[in-house]
Protein backbone atom coordinates (compact mmCIF):
# COMPACT_ATOMS: atom_id res chain seq x y z
CA UNK A 1 0.00 0.00 0.00
CA UNK A 2 1.36 3.27 -0.73
CA UNK A 3 -0.63 5.55 1.00
CA UNK A 4 0.25 6.14 4.89
CA UNK A 5 -3.14 5.93 6.03
CA UNK A 6 -4.89 2.17 6.29
CA UNK A 7 -7.58 1.86 4.63
CA UNK A 8 -10.38 -1.42 6.04
CA UNK A 9 -13.19 -2.47 3.68
CA UNK A 10 -16.02 -3.79 6.00
CA UNK A 11 -16.74 -6.52 3.62
CA UNK A 12 -20.10 -8.25 2.77
CA UNK A 13 -22.42 -7.11 5.83
CA UNK A 14 -25.30 -9.48 6.65
CA UNK A 15 -26.82 -6.36 6.42
CA UNK A 16 -26.20 -2.23 6.18
CA UNK A 17 -28.20 0.70 7.29
CA UNK A 18 -27.07 2.29 4.14
CA UNK A 19 -28.22 2.52 0.24
CA UNK A 20 -26.43 1.10 -2.52
CA UNK A 21 -23.90 -0.58 -0.10
CA UNK A 22 -24.86 -4.37 -0.57
CA UNK A 23 -20.97 -5.45 -0.52
CA UNK A 24 -19.99 -2.52 2.19
CA UNK A 25 -17.99 0.57 2.80
CA UNK A 26 -14.50 1.80 3.15
CA UNK A 27 -13.11 3.71 5.77
CA UNK A 28 -10.38 5.61 5.61
CA UNK A 29 -8.21 8.45 7.90
CA UNK A 30 -11.51 8.72 10.31
CA UNK A 31 -13.85 8.90 7.33
CA UNK A 32 -16.34 6.45 5.43
CA UNK A 33 -14.50 7.44 1.56
CA UNK A 34 -16.44 5.01 -0.32
CA UNK A 35 -20.03 2.52 -0.49
CA UNK A 36 -19.26 0.02 -2.05
CA UNK A 37 -22.45 -1.66 -4.46
CA UNK A 38 -23.73 -4.85 -5.23
CA UNK A 39 -21.02 -6.45 -7.81
CA UNK A 40 -18.53 -4.21 -7.62
CA UNK A 41 -15.21 -4.02 -5.68
CA UNK A 42 -13.68 -1.09 -3.88
CA UNK A 43 -11.42 1.61 -6.14
CA UNK A 44 -8.41 1.82 -3.53
CA UNK A 45 -6.62 -0.83 -2.04
CA UNK A 46 -7.78 -2.23 1.68
CA UNK A 47 -7.40 -4.16 4.46
CA UNK A 48 -10.30 -6.41 4.80
CA UNK A 49 -12.80 -6.84 8.20
CA UNK A 50 -15.27 -9.74 7.03
CA UNK A 51 -18.88 -8.72 8.11
CA UNK A 52 -20.59 -11.36 6.54
CA UNK A 53 -22.11 -12.41 10.31
CA UNK A 54 -22.88 -8.26 10.88
CA UNK A 55 -25.46 -6.09 10.46
CA UNK A 56 -23.46 -2.63 10.20
CA UNK A 57 -25.16 0.49 11.49
CA UNK A 58 -24.25 3.86 11.94
CA UNK A 59 -22.80 4.62 15.24
CA UNK A 60 -25.44 5.57 17.99
CA UNK A 61 -25.80 8.75 18.93
CA UNK A 62 -27.06 9.50 22.81
CA UNK A 63 -28.11 12.89 23.59
CA UNK A 64 -28.85 12.90 27.04
CA UNK A 65 -27.07 11.52 30.30
CA UNK A 66 -26.06 11.88 33.67
CA UNK A 67 -23.32 9.70 34.48
CA UNK A 68 -22.90 10.01 37.60
CA UNK A 69 -26.27 8.52 38.47
CA UNK A 70 -24.83 4.49 37.44
CA UNK A 71 -23.79 5.47 41.45
CA UNK A 72 -27.55 5.35 42.75
CA UNK A 73 -29.04 2.95 40.43
CA UNK A 74 -32.54 1.38 41.79
CA UNK A 75 -31.57 3.40 45.14
CA UNK A 76 -34.46 2.18 47.84
CA UNK A 77 -35.65 5.45 49.09
CA UNK A 78 -36.26 6.89 45.14
CA UNK A 79 -38.35 3.84 44.12
CA UNK A 80 -41.57 4.43 42.57
CA UNK A 81 -41.50 8.39 43.26
CA UNK A 82 -41.75 10.90 40.34
CA UNK A 83 -39.82 13.17 39.24
CA UNK A 84 -39.80 16.13 41.90
CA UNK A 85 -39.82 13.48 45.10
CA UNK A 86 -37.76 11.70 42.92
CA UNK A 87 -34.86 14.16 43.19
CA UNK A 88 -35.28 15.02 46.37
CA UNK A 89 -34.52 11.40 47.82
CA UNK A 90 -31.29 11.98 45.72
CA UNK A 91 -29.90 15.18 45.57
CA UNK A 92 -28.36 14.87 49.65
CA UNK A 93 -26.71 11.58 47.91
CA UNK A 94 -25.40 13.17 45.12
CA UNK A 95 -23.96 15.96 47.45
CA UNK A 96 -21.56 12.97 48.63
CA UNK A 97 -20.37 12.59 44.76
CA UNK A 98 -15.93 12.75 45.08
CA UNK A 99 -13.81 12.91 42.03
CA UNK A 100 -12.70 9.14 42.21
CA UNK A 101 -15.98 7.90 42.58
CA UNK A 102 -17.42 10.39 39.61
CA UNK A 103 -14.37 8.55 37.22
CA UNK A 104 -15.88 5.17 37.97
CA UNK A 105 -19.35 6.15 36.99
CA UNK A 106 -17.88 7.90 33.67
CA UNK A 107 -16.19 4.70 33.03
CA UNK A 108 -19.38 2.46 33.78
CA UNK A 109 -21.47 4.77 31.79
CA UNK A 110 -19.49 5.11 28.76
CA UNK A 111 -18.48 1.58 28.66
CA UNK A 112 -22.01 0.35 29.07
CA UNK A 113 -22.92 2.88 26.12
CA UNK A 114 -19.95 1.43 24.35
CA UNK A 115 -21.26 -1.69 24.21
CA UNK A 116 -24.56 -1.15 22.66
CA UNK A 117 -23.28 0.31 20.16
CA UNK A 118 -23.24 3.86 20.97
CA UNK A 119 -20.21 6.13 19.48
CA UNK A 120 -20.95 9.43 20.73
CA UNK A 121 -22.50 10.53 24.21
CA UNK A 122 -23.67 13.80 25.64
CA UNK A 123 -23.63 14.12 29.49
CA UNK A 124 -25.24 16.42 31.81
CA UNK A 125 -23.40 16.83 34.60
CA UNK A 126 -24.81 19.51 37.06
CA UNK A 127 -23.82 18.56 40.39
CA UNK A 128 -20.88 20.47 41.97
CA UNK A 129 -20.36 19.61 45.62
CA UNK A 130 -17.29 21.01 46.77
CA UNK A 131 -13.96 19.21 45.75
CA UNK A 132 -15.51 18.24 42.49
CA UNK A 133 -14.99 21.03 40.74
CA UNK A 134 -12.73 19.48 37.80
CA UNK A 135 -16.11 17.00 37.08
CA UNK A 136 -15.37 18.13 33.54
CA UNK A 137 -12.00 17.66 33.04
CA UNK A 138 -12.69 14.03 34.77
CA UNK A 139 -15.19 13.09 32.04
CA UNK A 140 -12.82 14.32 29.52
CA UNK A 141 -10.03 12.29 30.43
CA UNK A 142 -11.94 8.97 30.70
CA UNK A 143 -13.56 10.10 27.27
CA UNK A 144 -10.52 10.06 25.78
CA UNK A 145 -9.18 6.88 27.11
CA UNK A 146 -11.70 4.50 25.99
CA UNK A 147 -11.67 6.55 22.41
CA UNK A 148 -15.52 7.42 22.85
CA UNK A 149 -16.42 10.97 20.23
CA UNK A 150 -18.48 13.32 23.33
CA UNK A 151 -20.19 16.56 23.95
CA UNK A 152 -19.87 16.99 27.67
CA UNK A 153 -21.96 19.88 29.14
CA UNK A 154 -20.91 21.93 31.64
CA UNK A 155 -24.34 21.74 33.64
CA UNK A 156 -25.05 24.03 36.76
CA UNK A 157 -27.50 24.41 39.47
CA UNK A 158 -27.83 28.02 41.64
CA UNK A 159 -31.42 27.93 42.54
CA UNK A 160 -31.18 25.73 45.99
CA UNK A 161 -34.40 25.91 48.47
CA UNK A 162 -33.28 29.12 49.92
CA UNK A 163 -34.50 30.95 47.13
CA UNK A 164 -37.55 28.68 46.21
CA UNK A 165 -35.93 26.17 43.72
CA UNK A 166 -35.63 22.50 44.48
CA UNK A 167 -32.77 21.11 45.41
CA UNK A 168 -30.18 21.73 48.89
CA UNK A 169 -27.82 24.03 49.52
CA UNK A 170 -24.75 21.43 49.42
CA UNK A 171 -25.45 21.41 45.32
CA UNK A 172 -25.63 24.23 43.96
CA UNK A 173 -22.80 27.12 43.46
CA UNK A 174 -23.29 30.62 42.53
CA UNK A 175 -23.13 32.68 38.96
CA UNK A 176 -19.98 33.86 38.77
CA UNK A 177 -18.50 30.67 39.94
CA UNK A 178 -20.65 28.69 37.13
CA UNK A 179 -20.22 31.39 34.18
CA UNK A 180 -16.00 31.26 34.64
CA UNK A 181 -15.97 27.65 35.22
CA UNK A 182 -17.98 27.16 32.03
CA UNK A 183 -15.59 29.82 29.96
CA UNK A 184 -12.87 27.73 31.63
CA UNK A 185 -13.94 23.98 30.36
CA UNK A 186 -14.87 25.64 26.95
CA UNK A 187 -11.50 27.01 26.29
CA UNK A 188 -9.66 24.40 27.67
CA UNK A 189 -11.79 21.30 26.15
CA UNK A 190 -13.85 22.03 22.93
CA UNK A 191 -12.90 20.95 19.92
CA UNK A 192 -14.28 22.71 16.38
CA UNK A 193 -14.54 20.83 13.04
CA UNK A 194 -15.73 17.85 11.98
CA UNK A 195 -13.00 15.38 13.67
CA UNK A 196 -13.62 16.75 16.88
CA UNK A 197 -13.45 14.52 20.00
CA UNK A 198 -14.27 16.45 22.56
CA UNK A 199 -17.01 19.24 22.41
CA UNK A 200 -18.36 21.04 25.57
CA UNK A 201 -21.69 22.45 25.69
CA UNK A 202 -23.15 24.84 28.58
CA UNK A 203 -26.56 23.41 30.18
CA UNK A 204 -28.09 24.86 33.30
CA UNK A 205 -29.78 22.49 34.84
CA UNK A 206 -33.92 22.88 34.82
CA UNK A 207 -36.66 25.82 35.60
CA UNK A 208 -36.80 24.73 39.29
CA UNK A 209 -33.30 24.93 39.45
CA UNK A 210 -31.50 27.87 38.12
CA UNK A 211 -32.40 31.46 38.39
CA UNK A 212 -33.55 33.23 35.41
CA UNK A 213 -30.24 35.46 35.37
CA UNK A 214 -27.84 32.52 35.31
CA UNK A 215 -30.15 30.91 32.30
CA UNK A 216 -29.57 34.51 30.62
CA UNK A 217 -26.05 34.85 31.14
CA UNK A 218 -25.28 31.36 30.15
CA UNK A 219 -27.35 31.70 26.53
CA UNK A 220 -25.51 35.05 26.07
CA UNK A 221 -22.22 32.98 26.88
CA UNK A 222 -23.22 30.23 24.50
CA UNK A 223 -23.52 32.72 22.02
CA UNK A 224 -20.07 34.26 22.49
CA UNK A 225 -18.04 31.33 22.72
CA UNK A 226 -20.35 29.50 20.20
CA UNK A 227 -21.18 26.57 21.70
CA UNK A 228 -24.14 24.49 22.26
CA UNK A 229 -27.19 25.24 25.00
CA UNK A 230 -28.51 21.98 26.96
CA UNK A 231 -31.57 21.53 29.64
CA UNK A 232 -34.34 19.54 30.62
CA UNK A 233 -37.94 21.24 29.29
CA UNK A 234 -41.33 20.03 28.99
CA UNK A 235 -40.63 17.09 31.39
CA UNK A 236 -43.30 16.97 33.91
CA UNK A 237 -46.71 18.80 34.74
CA UNK A 238 -45.09 19.65 38.10
CA UNK A 239 -42.48 21.40 35.92
CA UNK A 240 -45.15 23.43 33.87
CA UNK A 241 -46.83 24.66 37.59
CA UNK A 242 -43.87 25.65 38.66
CA UNK A 243 -42.98 27.75 36.08
CA UNK A 244 -46.75 29.38 36.16
CA UNK A 245 -46.08 30.47 39.80
CA UNK A 246 -42.61 31.25 39.56
CA UNK A 247 -42.70 33.13 36.45
CA UNK A 248 -46.27 33.35 35.30
CA UNK A 249 -45.86 31.60 31.75
CA UNK A 250 -45.38 28.29 30.41
CA UNK A 251 -41.88 26.74 30.39
CA UNK A 252 -41.44 27.15 26.72
CA UNK A 253 -42.28 30.97 27.25
CA UNK A 254 -39.71 30.95 29.78
CA UNK A 255 -37.18 29.70 27.83
CA UNK A 256 -38.09 32.09 25.16
CA UNK A 257 -37.79 35.21 27.64
CA UNK A 258 -34.12 33.71 28.73
CA UNK A 259 -33.19 33.94 25.47
CA UNK A 260 -33.16 30.09 24.63
CA UNK A 261 -35.32 29.75 21.82
CA UNK A 262 -33.18 29.20 18.79
CA UNK A 263 -30.98 26.36 16.95
CA UNK A 264 -28.22 26.44 19.23
CA UNK A 265 -30.55 24.47 22.16
CA UNK A 266 -31.33 21.15 22.53
CA UNK A 267 -33.94 20.36 25.36
CA UNK A 268 -34.20 16.99 26.76
CA UNK A 269 -37.73 15.12 27.01
CA UNK A 270 -40.25 17.91 25.65
CA UNK A 271 -43.50 15.84 26.92
CA UNK A 272 -45.79 18.52 28.07
CA UNK A 273 -45.68 20.90 24.69
CA UNK A 274 -48.93 22.17 23.40
CA UNK A 275 -49.10 22.46 19.37
CA UNK A 276 -48.55 25.69 19.06
CA UNK A 277 -45.30 25.24 20.87
CA UNK A 278 -43.80 22.77 18.95
CA UNK A 279 -44.86 25.30 15.63
CA UNK A 280 -42.26 27.47 17.97
CA UNK A 281 -39.96 24.67 18.36
CA UNK A 282 -39.47 23.95 15.46
CA UNK A 283 -39.56 27.69 13.81
CA UNK A 284 -36.56 28.30 16.22
CA UNK A 285 -34.70 25.05 15.26
CA UNK A 286 -35.02 23.68 18.76
CA UNK A 287 -34.36 19.96 19.05
CA UNK A 288 -35.73 17.36 21.63
CA UNK A 289 -33.58 14.28 23.20
CA UNK A 290 -36.87 11.47 23.43
CA UNK A 291 -35.59 9.60 26.75
CA UNK A 292 -38.39 6.82 26.54
CA UNK A 293 -36.92 4.44 29.44
CA UNK A 294 -36.66 7.53 31.85
CA UNK A 295 -40.14 8.88 31.10
CA UNK A 296 -41.90 5.32 31.69
CA UNK A 297 -39.89 4.79 34.93
CA UNK A 298 -40.78 8.32 36.40
CA UNK A 299 -44.12 7.65 35.34
CA UNK A 300 -43.51 11.18 33.10
CA UNK A 301 -45.99 10.78 29.95
CA UNK A 302 -44.04 10.27 26.43
CA UNK A 303 -42.80 12.89 24.16
CA UNK A 304 -45.18 13.43 21.09
CA UNK A 305 -42.58 12.47 18.86
CA UNK A 306 -44.85 12.13 15.98
CA UNK A 307 -46.87 15.16 16.30
CA UNK A 308 -43.79 16.98 17.09
CA UNK A 309 -42.11 15.51 13.55
CA UNK A 310 -45.00 16.61 11.47
CA UNK A 311 -44.42 20.06 13.16
CA UNK A 312 -40.55 20.43 11.75
CA UNK A 313 -39.05 19.21 15.25
CA UNK A 314 -35.79 17.17 14.92
CA UNK A 315 -35.71 14.06 17.33
CA UNK A 316 -33.08 12.47 18.87
CA UNK A 317 -33.08 9.69 21.41
CA UNK A 318 -31.28 9.49 25.02
CA UNK A 319 -30.83 7.15 27.89
CA UNK A 320 -31.14 9.94 30.36
CA UNK A 321 -30.59 8.55 33.66
CA UNK A 322 -28.94 6.09 35.23
CA UNK A 323 -31.18 6.62 38.23
CA UNK A 324 -34.07 6.77 36.64
CA UNK A 325 -33.55 4.35 33.72
CA UNK A 326 -31.79 2.51 34.88
CA UNK A 327 -29.41 1.77 32.41
CA UNK A 328 -26.93 3.34 29.76
CA UNK A 329 -27.84 0.78 26.73
CA UNK A 330 -28.53 3.42 23.76
CA UNK A 331 -29.62 0.11 21.65
CA UNK A 332 -32.37 -1.04 24.28
CA UNK A 333 -33.31 2.56 24.32
CA UNK A 334 -34.08 2.57 20.57
CA UNK A 335 -36.44 -0.79 20.97
CA UNK A 336 -38.27 1.28 23.87
CA UNK A 337 -38.68 4.49 22.24
CA UNK A 338 -40.41 2.63 19.23
CA UNK A 339 -42.60 0.50 21.30
CA UNK A 340 -43.34 3.58 23.18
CA UNK A 341 -44.78 5.26 19.92
CA UNK A 342 -45.94 2.36 18.39
CA UNK A 343 -48.29 2.23 20.86
CA UNK A 344 -49.01 6.09 20.97
CA UNK A 345 -49.50 6.43 17.31
CA UNK A 346 -49.75 2.82 15.81
CA UNK A 347 -48.19 0.87 13.03
CA UNK A 348 -48.51 2.88 10.07
CA UNK A 349 -46.95 5.52 11.88
CA UNK A 350 -43.79 4.37 13.53
CA UNK A 351 -41.37 1.22 12.51
CA UNK A 352 -38.07 -0.36 13.57
CA UNK A 353 -36.40 2.40 10.98
CA UNK A 354 -37.74 5.42 12.51
CA UNK A 355 -36.41 4.73 16.25
CA UNK A 356 -32.86 3.95 14.32
CA UNK A 357 -33.23 7.24 12.27
CA UNK A 358 -34.10 8.69 15.80
CA UNK A 359 -31.00 7.61 17.61
CA UNK A 360 -28.61 8.40 14.37
CA UNK A 361 -29.58 11.32 12.26
CA UNK A 362 -32.01 12.50 14.66
CA UNK A 363 -29.77 12.59 17.25
CA UNK A 364 -26.87 14.30 15.04
CA UNK A 365 -29.09 17.28 14.83
CA UNK A 366 -29.57 17.73 18.89
CA UNK A 367 -25.79 17.71 18.93
CA UNK A 368 -24.94 19.82 16.47
CA UNK A 369 -22.90 17.61 14.27
CA UNK A 370 -24.23 16.72 10.54
CA UNK A 371 -21.35 14.58 9.78
CA UNK A 372 -22.44 12.09 12.00
CA UNK A 373 -25.26 9.93 12.09
CA UNK A 374 -25.28 8.40 8.66
CA UNK A 375 -23.63 5.72 6.83
CA UNK A 376 -22.50 7.77 3.87
CA UNK A 377 -19.61 8.78 1.72
CA UNK A 378 -17.75 11.52 3.28
CA UNK A 379 -19.56 10.88 7.45
CA UNK A 380 -17.65 9.85 10.33
CA UNK A 381 -16.62 6.16 10.07
CA UNK A 382 -18.41 5.88 13.45
CA UNK A 383 -20.29 2.24 13.04
CA UNK A 384 -21.80 -0.14 14.79
CA UNK A 385 -21.64 -3.80 14.00
CA UNK A 386 -23.93 -6.35 15.78
CA UNK A 387 -24.29 -10.45 15.30
CA UNK A 388 -27.27 -12.12 15.41
CA UNK A 389 -25.66 -15.45 17.63
CA UNK A 390 -27.84 -15.38 20.07
CA UNK A 391 -30.61 -17.16 21.56
CA UNK A 392 -32.66 -13.72 20.98
CA UNK A 393 -32.26 -13.64 17.23
CA UNK A 394 -33.04 -17.38 16.63
CA UNK A 395 -35.26 -17.81 13.63
CA UNK A 396 -35.20 -14.33 12.56
CA UNK A 397 -36.22 -12.74 9.07
CA UNK A 398 -35.03 -9.35 8.45
CA UNK A 399 -31.70 -8.72 10.26
CA UNK A 400 -32.10 -4.89 10.43
CA UNK A 401 -35.51 -5.49 12.62
CA UNK A 402 -34.88 -8.16 14.29
CA UNK A 403 -31.82 -5.86 16.19
CA UNK A 404 -34.79 -3.85 17.71
CA UNK A 405 -37.99 -6.40 17.65
CA UNK A 406 -35.64 -9.07 19.62
CA UNK A 407 -33.74 -6.63 21.60
CA UNK A 408 -30.19 -6.41 20.84
CA UNK A 409 -28.08 -4.96 23.41
CA UNK A 410 -24.89 -5.85 22.57
CA UNK A 411 -22.49 -4.75 19.76
CA UNK A 412 -20.04 -7.40 18.72
CA UNK A 413 -17.74 -4.06 17.56
CA UNK A 414 -17.64 -0.21 17.59
CA UNK A 415 -15.44 1.86 15.69
CA UNK A 416 -15.65 5.41 16.43
CA UNK A 417 -13.20 8.05 13.91
CA UNK A 418 -12.10 4.59 11.98
CA UNK A 419 -10.77 2.80 15.17
CA UNK A 420 -12.38 -0.25 16.92
CA UNK A 421 -12.79 0.87 20.36
CA UNK A 422 -15.09 -2.28 21.42
CA UNK A 423 -13.94 -5.73 19.87
CA UNK A 424 -15.90 -9.07 20.02
CA UNK A 425 -17.85 -7.78 22.74
CA UNK A 426 -15.53 -6.50 24.67
CA UNK A 427 -13.43 -3.07 25.50
CA UNK A 428 -9.85 -3.95 24.45
CA UNK A 429 -7.84 -3.29 28.17
CA UNK A 430 -10.83 -2.81 30.56
CA UNK A 431 -10.34 -5.01 33.31
CA UNK A 432 -14.28 -5.15 33.53
CA UNK A 433 -14.52 -7.46 36.66
CA UNK A 434 -11.97 -4.76 38.50
CA UNK A 435 -14.69 -1.64 37.11
CA UNK A 436 -17.66 -3.32 38.40
CA UNK A 437 -15.64 -3.86 42.03
CA UNK A 438 -14.78 -0.60 42.22
CA UNK A 439 -17.78 1.53 40.88
CA UNK A 440 -19.98 -1.01 43.15
CA UNK A 441 -17.98 0.03 46.41
CA UNK A 442 -17.59 3.73 45.52
CA UNK A 443 -21.53 3.45 44.86
CA UNK A 444 -22.20 1.55 48.84
CA UNK A 445 -20.02 4.28 50.52
CA UNK A 446 -22.09 7.09 48.67
CA UNK A 447 -25.88 5.39 49.43
CA UNK A 448 -24.31 4.18 53.41
CA UNK A 449 -22.59 7.43 54.08
CA UNK A 450 -24.93 9.65 56.52
CA UNK A 451 -25.52 13.47 55.67
ZN1 LIG B 1 -32.00 14.20 32.70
Amino acid sequence: MTDQVKAIWIRDPLAILADDAGRGIVVKGGKIVELVASGSQPTIQAAVFEARDHVVLPGLINTHHHFYQTLTRALPAALNRELFPWLQALYPVWARLTPEALDLAVTVAMSELLLSGCTTTTDHHYVFPAGLEDAIDIEVAVARKLGMRVLLTRGSMNRSQRDGGLPPEAVVQDEDTILADSERVVAKHHQRGEDAMVQIALAPCSPFSVTTSLMRATAALAERLDVRLHTHLGETEDESRFCEQMHGCRPLEYLEECGWLNARTWLAHGIHFRAQEMKRLAKAGTTISHCACSNQVLASGSCPVCDMEEAGVLIGLGVDGSASNDQSNLMQEVRSAFLVQRARYGVSRVSHKDALRWATRGSAACVGRGELGEIAVGRAADLALFKLDELRFSGYGDPTAALVLCGAHRADRVMVAGEWVVSDGTIPGLDMGDLIRRHSAAARAMQMAKP
